[in-house]
């Protein structure tokens, strides 16, 4: 099967790039957040203490996760509740930064997201993809922009869906985000050694996407 692994910071805009690729190579795109946000939208509904690595471990691992990809686009289950939208917000982004550096989380979804590339030819995103859950990967991209650049990224995303927000909290939101998943003692956010870095910052969407594909065209 086919790996194109696509790691980076919050905002750098992965999934949107990922999403298109694999739309152009006909593969299925993972969209490995999602998955640690759904653990830690679990954690929200029962009322565990995201400071407690026990409870929350205990409540990653009975948690009823279920993923589904309809017409290509991925979609989260807990139980029988969609919640693809619900794990969009604020409070889950923090709490799934929070739970993800938790180890017995990551093992959890480790493995499904490597039986998932078993399966099927994919371009997987997240944080540890080139390094830890597709180290044999066929590309690796490591998506960097400036932390500002990231920041309106996002903002344009919220606004342009409705949510209300500051530019401010979305940049404050964003570094910590960053230096938590940076500086977290298992699986931080980090290039692989054989990763190709692309700064998005002054590219658009379809610079991104062509550097992409003209990179796995050449491997
Ligand atoms: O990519 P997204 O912003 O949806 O990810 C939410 C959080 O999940 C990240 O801030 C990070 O802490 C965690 N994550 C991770 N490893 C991945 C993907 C996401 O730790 N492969």
């Amino acid at each position: 099967m086919k790996q194109i692994a696509i790691d980076g910071p919050a905002g750098a805009g992965k999934s949107t790039i990922a999403k298109r690729v694999a739309e152009k190579l006909q593969f299925v795109y993972i969209d490995t957040g999602a998955m640690y946000r759904t653990l830690a939208l679990a954690c929200i509904i029962n009322h565990v203490d995201i400071a407690d690595e026990i409870r929350v471990s205990e409540t990653a691992e009975a948690a009823d996760l279920d993923i589904r990809y309809i017409d290509g686009v991925q979609h989260m289950f807990l139980g029988d509740e969609e919640v693809s939208g619900r794990i969009r917000t604020e409070e889950v982004s923090k709490a799934a930064s929070d739970t993800s550096k938790y180890q017995r989380v990551r093992t959890r979804l480790v493995a499904l997201q490597q039986e998932l590339a078993e399966k099927y030819n994919v371009v997987m995103d997240g944080r540890d993809i080139g390094t830890v859950v597709l180290p044999g990967a066929d590309l690796k991209i490591f998506m960097t922009a400036s932390a500002d650049v990231r920041a309106e990224r996002r903002f344009k995303e919220y606004t342009g869906k409705g949510i209300l927000c500051s530019l401010e909290e979305i940049k404050k939101d964003i570094a910590s985000r960053d230096y938590n998943d940076s500086h977290r003692a298992n699986s931080p956010l980090k290039k692989a050694e054989d990763a190709f870095e692309l700064d998005t910052s002054f590219m658009d969407i379809e610079e991104v996407t062509d550097r992409i594909l003209e990179l796995y065209g050449k491997c």
